[in-house]
């Protein structure tokens, strides 16, 4: 069985007062131990701060991107030991954010896998297609592409170590989500990849995470899908509870 893990990415969003309030408000429900893993992924800034508020609980704590190297001349970034000297056990890595805005691409993403999973991160490492590429027929190309790069050069015991979100780029902050079928389509479609690639027990026990537009309403349905095994949830993190409802709806 694989543990469900729900984990909030704030993005660029909340002050350090709402980043605190909010981390506090979802610790205090979520207690010192759940049945669900789940995590906050706040901006870097504040991740100390934030760390502070989930202190004794069962809430983890992540950050949104690392650079590869460890230290050196490299302004503006932030290193994976740096993460870990926070307190961080997560790190999202190739969001569809990073990868279009920022132009991260697979191997980018890559250099960031190995150095997470080198400090003892846990990487959350994104994939999806645009509507352009669903349309024509592409997602499956297109994710498997992203997941084979991203993850290359891994062993299976690094890849069992990492956590996979699908989120269709066109389902993230649109309203507009994936269909349970849908998503589950995908989510068995890497799985096989994981199977081929690595190993039965790789793709049997790695979990693989749906994101875009998840909400309270529609997290059950999505989570009940059997190679669903969480959420990686942007805008429904950012209020204490519609995250917690959709840390409920894991049990239904
Ligand atoms: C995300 O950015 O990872 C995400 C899933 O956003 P939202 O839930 O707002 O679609």
């Amino acid at each position: 069985m694989r543990k469900k893990f729900i984990a909030g990415n704030w993005k660029m969003n909340t002050s350090r007062a709402e980043g605190i309030a909010l981390a506090a408000a979802i610790a205090a429900k979520v207690g010192s131990s759940a049945s669900v893993d789940v995590a906050v992924c706040p901006p870097s800034l504040y991740l100390e701060a934030i760390g502070q508020a989930i202190k004794g609980s069962a809430v983890g704590l992540g950050a949104q991107s690392c650079y590869h190297e460890a230290k050196g001349a490299f302004t503006g970034e932030i290193s994976p030991q740096m993460l870990v000297d926070l307190g961080c056990k997560y790190v999202i890595l190739g969001h569809s954010e990073r990868r279009q805005i920022f132009r991260e691409t697979n191997q980018d993403v890559n250099r960031k896998v190995l150095a997470a999973l080198a400090a003892g991160l846990v990487p959350i490492m994104c994939v999806g297609e645009t509507l352009a590429e669903r349309q024509a027929n592409q997602t499956s190309q297109v994710v498997r592409g992203q997941m084979e790069g991203s993850l290359a050069g891994l062993s299976p015991d690094q890849v069992l170590k990492t956590v996979i979100a699908y989120e269709p780029v066109w389902a993230i902050g649109t309203g507009v989500v994936a269909t349970p079928e849908q998503a589950e389509e995908v989510h068995a479609d890497l799985r096989k990849l994981l199977e081929t690639r690595y190993t039965s027990e790789v793709a049997s026990k790695i979990r693989i995470q749906y994101g875009g537009s998840v909400n309270a309403e529609n997290a059950a349905t999505l989570l009940g899908q059997p190679n669903i095994d969480g959420a990686l949830v942007g805008g429904a993190s950012l209020k204490a509870d519609s995250f917690l409802a959709i840390i409920s709806a894991t049990a239904s």
